[in-house]
C-alpha cells in the first residue's frame, strides 16, 4: 500500500524554534484496519500513533518509541513508532476487554537510550484532557522540552478521514519577543481539525502554515507508513517462551494458527518446523 504520509522537520533561521509536522492518515487507517475499535477509541489510537511519531522525531528519529495510553483499570492502547517510518498500533494487547475512552488515563512513553537503558516517562492525563495537552506535559516533565503541540484525528472511512499533528519546540536562542510573536501566531491559527482539511493537508503544507511569517529552512522530510516487524521466526520465538508443558503440547499437536495482534497477519506454524527451530536447525523459509 502506498502512503502519502510524511513527517517533516524545520527550523527558524534565528534558531529560536524547531518544528516537527506530520500527516498520518494512511498510517492510522492501516493500523485501525487491523484492530477492533469503536469510533472514539479509533480516533484516540490514531492520535496516539501520531504522538509517538512526534516524540520519536523530536527526541531521536532513529529510535523506536512506544507510547501507551492506559485507562484506570490498566487497559491500554499501544502505538509503536519504529525506525524507517514504520508504525503500528494495538488495542489492549493480549486481552479483549474494552479500553475506556473517558475518565483519567496515564500516558506512558518507552524507548531505549543509547546506553541500552530503558527510558520510561509517565504523565497523568486528567479526564477531558486531549492528546496534545498530555503530550505537552510529557515533553516538559520527561524531556525538558517546552513546546506547543496540536494533534487531531477526524472520523471517516476506515476509521479516520484525516490525522496529523505538530510540535513547535522552543530552543535556547528564543527571546521573549519571538516567543510572544510565535505564541500569538499559533493562537490565531485554525484548530488542527480545520488545518487538516484546509491549509495543512500534507506535512509540508502544515509545516509552511505553522511557520508562516517566520523565516525557516527544512531540515528533513521522511515517509511514514503502517507496518509491522512480525515474522514466522518471531512467532516461533515467542511460542518457545511459553511454559515447557504448553510448548510440548504444541509440538505434538496440529499446525498452529497464530495471528499477529498488531497487523493481523496470519501464520500457520507446523509443529515439525517448530521442533527443528527449537533444536537450532536451519531456519525454515516462510
Ligand atoms: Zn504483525
Amino acid at each position: 500500500m502506498t502512503s502519502t504520509d510524511r513527517v517533516v522537520r524545520l527550523m527558524t533561521m534565528d534558531g529560536a524554534f524547531r518544528l516537527i509536522a506530520a500527516v498520518t492518515t494512511e498510517t492510522a487507517r492501516g493500523a485501525l484496519a487491523a484492530q477492533v475499535t469503536g469510533d472514539g477509541l479509533g480516533l484516540r489510537l490514531a492520535e496516539l500513533l501520531t504522538a509517538a511519531i512526534l516524540v520519536r522525531e523530536t527526541t531521536q528519529p532513529a529510535r523506536r518509541v512506544q507510547m501507551v495510553w492506559r485507562d484506570r483499570r490498566g487497559r491500554s492502547l499501544v502505538a509503536d513508532a519504529l525506525p524507517e517510518g514504520l508504525n503500528r498500533g494495538l488495542v489492549n494487547p493480549g486481552d479483549s476487554a474494552p479500553v475506556a475512552t473517558d475518565g483519567d488515563h496515564i500516558l506512558q512513553v518507552n524507548y531505549t537510550l543509547p546506553n541500552g537503558a530503558l527510558h520510561q516517562g509517565l504523565v497523568a492525563v486528567a479526564d477531558g484532557d486531549d492528546m496534545a495537552t498530555a503530550l505537552m506535559q510529557y515533553m516538559k516533565q520527561s524531556e525538558q522540552i517546552v513546546s506547543m503541540i496540536a494533534v487531531a484525528a477526524l472520523p471517516g472511512p476506515g476509521g479516520v478521514r484525516a490525522v496529523g499533528g505538530y510540535v513547535v519546540q522552543l530552543l535556547p536562542e528564543a527571546t521573549r519577543e519571538v516567543i510572544a510573536a510565535m505564541t500569538d501566531h499559533l493562537g490565531n491559527l485554525e484548530p488542527m481539525t480545520s488545518l487538516l482539511e484546509g491549509r495543512g493537508r500534507t506535512a509540508a503544507e502544515l509545516a509552511a502554515t505553522v511557520f508562516a511569517g517566520f523565516e525557516h529552512a527544512e531540515l528533513a522530510s521522511s515517509p511514514l507508513r503502517f507496518g509491522c516487524t512480525c515474522s514466522e521466526i518471531r512467532v516461533m520465538t515467542s511460542i518457545l517462551t511459553l511454559p515447557p508443558v504448553e510448548v510440548e503440547r504444541m509440538l505434538d499437536g496440529d499446525p498452529l494458527e497464530v495471528r499477529c495482534d498488531a497487523c493481523g497477519a496470519k501464520y500457520e506454524i507446523d509443529p515439525a518446523a517448530l521442533r527443528s527451530f527449537r533444536a537450532g536447525d536451519s531456519v525454515p523459509q516462510a
